[in-house]
């Protein structure tokens, strides 16, 4: 007898092996497993999960939706507590507030759900990305760009905190925790059970256009994509992705605007590249759907690949950058490898609340590099590490969710906020129950 609702596996039971790794999106599966597994019904679970694991003297490990790159919810000697079940969603139409649970799912779930009230709130790129580990390291969601991260517009949110206790954060209630929820990601020492959000009228429209260019021309591209991005309107999505789309054999580049509600004329800076006449494929400002950019960012990333991804916000001159990022959007290893380099300048200019996530990208670089079996892995590996290598001189820090410092440390916080953390830390979770971050970030 456990006392949970949900179900529980000691390592050794039947069906501990498949809990231990469900809903992993990487193909590729880390050794660590953890002690054992609950899969909690509700936050009364959470909370008798944790104080269990201090009884066990076991740490806590999390998982939402299973697509941290890294499989940061596996961890040895610890309760891995599944929250796949912490799936509800509610709007209330009086205030414009949605409580989800950490399992909800950006584009399966939560857009058409919020459609459907006419709101919106700027989820995951990727559909089944869930709101558990998207929201707690910021979440660059849709519109991003010009309408900020994610976690900006929690207003509040129910954690069980590292003694199991089920509280309330908010900015005026365990406000410690509820900085620290806004950016600590997989550092957290807590469970979310549950995130209350701030919605927002729907858009009236969605307008993209994109431009396939040839790999000869991509010094041109990119240079001038350094150039011109700062005039792309704050209402437009606007990066270049180098990858290998259907109907291409070899890789390409594209240039991605997508605008909410700014309509054709808030993409006409795209039309501007002068190499225009040389694009493979263009085309030009027209309507699109929420439901048409998931379906494409599904088939781009499936899950079960075998991925490797590590990403760098860049500082410096776009003729010190180019060489480098020509090398990555090129040359890339496999036929499912991508990359992205990403305008966040009109972030630049915004004020950040009072949260964890101080840093500000200016410019993501961000590499995606899948391969189908074992045997491309090391290819997959070693071309990621040389593309990194090339641009660490220009990091500015990095994106916790992109990222994997087992392999690669990079800033994740301002030096700031990195302090503030761990003397938050060091006081709402002495025991150290929570395993904080896999591998160090260097800060
Ligand atoms: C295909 C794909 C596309 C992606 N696209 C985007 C994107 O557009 N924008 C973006 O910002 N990121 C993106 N990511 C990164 C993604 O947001 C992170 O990997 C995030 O951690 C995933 O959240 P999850 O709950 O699904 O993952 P999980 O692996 O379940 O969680 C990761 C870790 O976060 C912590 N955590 C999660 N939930 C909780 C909780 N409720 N309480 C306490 N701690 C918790 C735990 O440490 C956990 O181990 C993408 C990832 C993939 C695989």
């Amino acid at each position: 007898m456990t006392g949970f609702t949900g179900a529980f596996w000691r390592s050794g039971d039947v069906g501990f092996s498949d809990a231990a790794v469900a809903n992993i999106f990487n193909g590729r599966r880390p050794a660590r497993r953890p002690a054992a597994v609950l899969r909690a019904a509700d936050a009364a679970d959470v909370a008798a999960g944790v104080k269990l694991a201090a009884a066990e003297g076991w740490k806590v490990s999390v998982r939402s939706g299973g697509h941290s790159w890294a499989a940061w919810s596996l961890r040895e000697n610890a309760l891995l507590i599944d929250l796949a079940a912490l799936n509800g969603m509610h709007y209330d139409a009086g205030t414009g507030i949605a409580a989800v649970g950490p399992a909800v799912r950006s584009g399966l779930d939560l857009d058409p759900f919020l459609a459907a009230h006419g709101r919106f709130f700027a989820v995951g790129h990727h559909p089944t990305v869930s709101m558990g580990g998207f929201l707690l390291q910021g979440g660059m969601g849709w519109n991003c760009r010009g309408g900020g991260w994610a976690v900006e517009f929690v207003e509040s949110m129910d954690v069980v905190t590292a003694s199991g206790e089920l509280v309330r954060c908010s900015e005026t209630e365990n406000s410690d925790l509820f900085w620290a929820a806004r950016g600590s990601g997989s550092g957290f020492f807590g469970v979310v059970t549950e995130f209350r959000l701030r919605t927002r009228p729907r858009h009236r429209s969605l307008t993209r256009a994109t431009y396939v260019y040839p790999v000869d021309v991509a010094t041109e591209v990119l240079t001038w994509f350094h150039a011109v991005r700062r005039d792309v309107d704050s209402s437009v999505g606007f990066l270049a992705v180098g990858a290998t789309p259907p109907g291409f054999d070899s890789p390409v580049v594209i240039i991605d605007g997508v605008s909410f509600d700014g309509g054709p004329s808030a993409l006409a800076a795209l039309e501007t590249c002068p190499v225009a006449d040389r694009a493979l494929k263009s085309t030009a400002a027209q309507p699109t759907a929420m439901s048409a950019l998931f379906a494409e960012q599904s088939d781009g990333s499936p899950a079960g690949l075998r991925y490797f991804v590590d990403n760098v916000y860049l500082v410096g001159e776009a003729s010190e950058q180019v060489p480098a990022l020509v090398a990555a959007f090129t040359d890339l290893p496999t036929p499912e490898a991508s990359v992205i380099l990403s305008d966040f300048s009109p972030q630049m200019s915004r004020d950040l609340p009072d949260m964890a996530v101080s840093l500000r990208p200016d410019l993501y670089f961000a590499a995606y590099v899948a391969g189908r079996s074992p045997a491309d892995d090391d290819r997959c590996r070693s071309w990621l590490d040389s593309v990194m290598n090339r641009l660490s001189p220009y990091s500015d820090g990095c994106y916790l969710g992109d990222s994997d410092f087992t392999v690669r440390p990079d800033r994740i916080l301002s030096d700031v906020a990195w302090s503030r953390l761990q003397r938050i830390r060091a006081a709402r979770d002495p025991e150290g129950r929570f395993p904080g971050y896999l591998g160090t970030p260097l800060q």
